[in-house]
């Protein structure tokens, strides 16, 4: 039996939840202080009048079947940003605790981290191919290491990381630090989710994301799947009623089965188009290099970058600025056949 909760803030697992007011749909409501008419714009099913429920259960268990995961492993929050604040909250002691990141990657470990005032340790992905430097995030870890972030694939670099590599500081660091793998893109790489080994690795946290493959970032809806102990721990810490009525009726509409069908079948074109676009930026004269990526986006190397952006700005295109990643570096989301050969005219 892992004791994983000794890695958590004493605090946080000694609060005692928020009692919010009982929930069910077949009352009528005079206990929570809302107005009982709807807005005349209010076309939502439940009425927007009304709370939603504290912790959407209904669509917890939509999630966790998507993921193929048990309903106590899966706890639903606005994106995956807030699962990554969850976590640094729910385990990171201010002035005392420490993070690893593995940069170049996702902006927001560290300043989740740095809201939350854990240290920020960097162990650089390593050359030629941008890989995890596993001996690296042994050696950066002490006994306050609380959450090694990995990202795979990686945003800003497409490239997935071994799972035989993620599986080793996972064994290296069972009881000493949580493992929380990063998985936003994974439909897009066809690759199988860690979530498979949760049943091995109590350290470890996948996130998942419906704000990508999905295509429902506006909606903000993420999962952190981990063993039931970690989402109790942290469906203390996320406010109740924060997932808005909107979203549940609007995710529950797309993962629908006829939705769903459709969805697979536009990442399925993003992967198709990935490929076109990247076989046409190799023939482009100002590109260098053009990273290996399993993600919707690809990471590309120019001669001149700035000519390259305003070459894209004036196409009334925008595509990422990366230089702080490597000074020739930007990053370029795959869009609709028409975008994607808009922006390849444009560097012509
Ligand atoms: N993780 C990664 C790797 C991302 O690139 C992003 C968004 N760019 C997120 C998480 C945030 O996702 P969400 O919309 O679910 O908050």
């Amino acid at each position: 039996m892992s004791n994983i909760l000794a890695l958590a803030r004493p605090e946080i697992v000694a609060l005692k939840a928020y009692s919010h007011a009982s929930w069910d749909p077949a009352f009528d409501r005079l206990h929570a202080n809302e107005l009982p008419w709807r807005a005349e714009t209010d076309h939502s099913q439940a009425g927007l009048n009304r709370y939603p429920e504290p912790h959407p259960h209904v669509l917890a268990q939509r999630l966790a079947k998507l993921y193929g995961v048990e309903d106590a492993q899966l706890l639903p929050g606005r994106g995956s940003d807030e699962s990554i604040d969850l976590l640094v909250r729910g385990f990171c002691r201010a002035g005392i605790d420490n993070v690893i990141i593995c940069p170049p990657t996702f902006g927001m470990y560290a300043v989740a981290a740095r809201i939350q005032g854990a240290a920020v340790r960097e162990v650089p992905l390593v050359s030629p191919d941008y890989s995890l430097d596993t001996a690296g995030v042994l050696a950066a870890r002490d006994a306050n290491t609380r959450i090694v972030f990995l990202c795979s694939p990686n945003n800003p670099t497409g490239n997935a990381m071994a799972p035989a590599d993620i599986e080793s500081l996972l064994v290296e660091l069972a009881d000493k630090a949580l493992v929380v793998v990063d998985e936003a893109y994974i439909e897009f790489s066809g690759d199988a989710s860690l979530t498979r080994a949760l049943s091995r690795f109590p350290n470890l946290v996948v996130l998942r994301t419906l704000s990508k493959a999905y295509g429902l970032a506006g909606a903000r809806v993420g999962s952190l799947i981990a063993q039931p102990e970690i989402v109790s721990l942290l469906a203390k810490v996320i406010p109740p009623y924060s997932i808005p009525q909107l979203t549940i009726e609007a995710v529950l509409a797309t993962l629908g089965e006829v939705q769903l069908a459709i969805q697979r079948e536009r990442v399925a074109q993003v992967r198709v188009e990935r490929e076109r676009l990247r076989a046409a930026l190799a023939t482009c004269k100002p590109v260098q290099k053009i990273w290996p990526s399993v993600a919707n986006f690809l990471l590309v190397d120019f001669t001149a970058p700035e000519a390259v952006l305003a070459a894209a700005r004036a196409a009334k295109l925008l595509i990422r600025d990366m230089r702080n990643v490597s000074p020739s570096s930007l990053r370029i989301s795959v869009g609709t056949p028409e975008q994607n050969d808009r922006l390849i005219r444009s560097l012509a």
